[in-house]
């Protein structure tokens, strides 16, 4: 793999670090310390990412399904603002689009102004998931990745490639070096969800599943390094 264009997805959490909500500096900085490499050596990345460090949608039975779903969707996109903000201050050029509007805090989200903004070596965050509840950032991404002609999307994970069964449960589970999108499928191997998993292999989306946890795993995983699991489309 050597990507010219990435999307790459963090979660919500891996923004949160130790403090399991919210953000921690420290560890988002150290993200951007890595994908600056590669964006100044002409990388065109993209960014989505989840809103676990707020809310979920499923997080209370007490709400609406898609209320809850709007306000994580809002999640995402106070961590884009969030994150940008810190990409900034290490020296990058962003832009948050988003599906819906967000008056002056984003723009709206279209391929030519994406692509227009890839051409000028800015980093787009592709926040607000979908902009429709009942889907996830994991179909958020695949959806953009496929729309904007990524060449793959990278998944930094708190687990450090795709197992043949959960290493947590199973001291004896095998991680794949390489392993084909419709393997995953059917094993149910749950690298993204589902309805994501599909549209990566209907549409030829290759993924990388690498650790957040690796030294430079992210600044690895964007020159082509990956230590973790290659998922082929
Ligand atoms: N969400 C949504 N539509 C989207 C993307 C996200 O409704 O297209 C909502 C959903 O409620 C989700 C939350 O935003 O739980 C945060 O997104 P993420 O993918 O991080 O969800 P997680 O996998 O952490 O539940």
């Amino acid at each position: 793999m050597n990507p010219r264009r990435v999307l790459l997805k963090l979660s919500g959490e891996a923004l949160a670090g130790s403090s399991k909500t919210g953000y921690e500096e420290a560890t988002v900085k150290e993200v951007a310390r890595q994908v600056k490499i590669s964006v100044d050596a002409g990388v065109q990345l993209g960014i989505v990412i989840g809103g676990g460090n707020f809310w979920r949608g499923r997080t209370s039975n007490a709400i609406d399904r898609t209320k809850a779903d709007q306000i994580g969707m809002l999640a995402t996109i106070m961590n884009c603002i969030y994150v940008s903000e810190i990409f900034r201050n290490a020296g990058m050029d962003t832009r948050i689009l988003t599906p819906f509007e967000c008056g002056s805090m984003t723009e709206l989200f279209s391929k030519d102004r994406a692509n227009q903004y890839f051409k000028e070596g800015k980093v787009v965050f592709f926040a607000g998931g979908t902009g429709h509840p009942y889907f996830s950032t994991d179909t958020g991404i695949a959806l953009r990745a496929i729309e904007m002609d990524a060449d793959c999307i990278l998944l930094a994970k708190a687990i450090d490639g795709v197992y043949d069964s959960d290493p947590k449960v199973n001291p004896n589970a095998v991680k794949y070096d390489e392993i084909s999108i419709d393997e995953v499928i059917e094993k149910q191997l749950g690298v993204i969800d589902l309805t994501a998993s599909i549209m990566c292999m209907e549409n030829k989306m290759p993924l990388a599943v690498f650790s957040l946890n690796e030294k430079d795993g992210i600044a690895n995983a964007m020159q082509g390094k990956i230590n973790g699991t290659i998922v082929t489309a």
